[in-house]
């Protein structure tokens, strides 16, 4: 069997050794008889499946006690809605920072519920780059502070958060959790889609602040409404029970096999330094992002010539290294390299370009 080299921005590829253990116990899980897809997420056995996976995220993220951990639907598109209906609930006012498409979308549904402000954007350079924000511009009185921590389909990453004082900051982590640690007690509420950094899609993770439950709008859905999930430990209604049980695997391989946050930020930092450090000495490619706001994630990069791009992206995938064509509106190449993708990976693939710069 041989596996490819998924660059892919999401779904993206997981740690071999969880599609593995995976695989082993898919027709029955700890001796039970059934697999977790089919067993009840009521019962005894996935109670310890959720618990762990909770108890394992609150230790990696070092989580503080007066936040709940929620394991949702929908996707991080689902809670562009469900942040400001829960949420725009006093000044019905929020700032957003439009740093690109996902920026954009959750802007665009604040924008449907209340005075949604975008307090700066850098729409200007097809988004290469992180604005510098100036606090006097924010709304003082706004109920939130809307930012995507790292732009999946530019490449930017916040490096500094904003400072927005009493007004609780909103994150969109989902092409960014667990890639390093992170202050969660910065943030009011912390988002994420499981399909890049967690696990397989379906699963949307909600990291919230508990003073911040409990004020939704009474239009609000009850499936939107985030008390409801809290006060039910996300078993309201049937979870995501398989992609939680794969996210606990995925949590269990961050804690045993990489050693934890600190760990997987310095090998992250790693991997990005080889692609980055090529892209800087390339004569045919380059990356698009300042390099002061690159993420550590995802790396777009282009030749300057649009069928040189598409020759490279062919040839990429023919010797084993998928998915590096860049986002349509960004065009040239995008690498994702997660948490699952292994150095090895970034280092072939850099190998491979640097093949194909000499025969290019
Ligand atoms: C992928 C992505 C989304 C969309 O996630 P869905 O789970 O498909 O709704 C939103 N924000 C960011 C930053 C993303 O990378």
């Amino acid at each position: 069997m041989s596996r490819v080299y998924n660059f892919s921005a999401g779904p993206s590829m997981l740690p071999e050794s969880v599609l593995k253990r995976a695989a082993d116990e898919m027709l029955d899980y700890h001796g039970c008889g059934q697999s977790v897809m089919e067993m009840s997420h009521r019962s005894k056995i996935y109670g310890s499946i959720i618990e762990a996976a909770e108890a394992d995220l609150r230790q990696i993220m070092g989580i503080p006690d007066n936040y709940k951990v929620l394991f949702l639907q929908g996707g991080a598109s689902s809670q562009f809605a469900m942040v400001p209906l829960n949420l725009m609930n006093g000044s019905g006012k929020a700032d957003y920072v439009i740093t690109g498409q996902w920026a954009k979308k959750a802007f665009a549904e604040g924008s449907r519920y209340g005075e949604a402000k975008a307090v700066a954007s850098s729409a200007d350079k097809t988004f290469s780059y992180i604005p510098k924000l100036d606090p006097s511009t924010f709304t003082k009185d706004a109920d939130y502070f809307h930012i995507c921590m790292n732009n999946t389909i530019y490449g930017t990453k916040f490096h500094q958060l904003p400072e927005t004082g009493d007004v609780p900051l909103v994150a969109d982590f989902s092409s960014c959790i667990l890639s390093e640690p992170v202050d969660v007690s910065k943030f009011g509420v912390i988002y994420a889609g499981a399909q890049k950094n967690c696990g397989p899609a379906g699963l949307t993770i909600v990291i919230i602040r508990e003073d911040l439950i409990g004020k939704a709008r009474d239009i609000t859905p009850t499936m939107f409404n985030y008390q409801t999930h809290a006060d039910n430990g996300s078993m309201f209604n049937t979870p995501p029970c398989y992609a939680i049980y794969i996210f606990g695997l995925v949590l269990q391989w961050i804690k045993d096999e990489i050693g934890g946050l600190d760990a997987m930020k310095a090998r992250n930092e790693a991997k990005a330094a080889v692609l980055y450090d090529f892209l800087d000495n390339s004569k045919l490619f380059r990356g698009t992002v300042v390099k002061e706001d690159r993420s550590l994630m995802n790396a777009p990069f282009v030749t300057g010539d649009a069928d040189m791009d598409a020759k490279f992206v062919k040839a990429a995938e023919a010797a084993g290294f998928v998915n590096l064509k860049g986002h349509r509106s960004v065009g040239g190449m995008r690498a994702s390299i997660y948490n699952a993708m292994p150095m090895e990976g970034v280092e072939k693939l850099v190998a491979f370009m640097k093949d194909f710069e000499a025969n290019a």
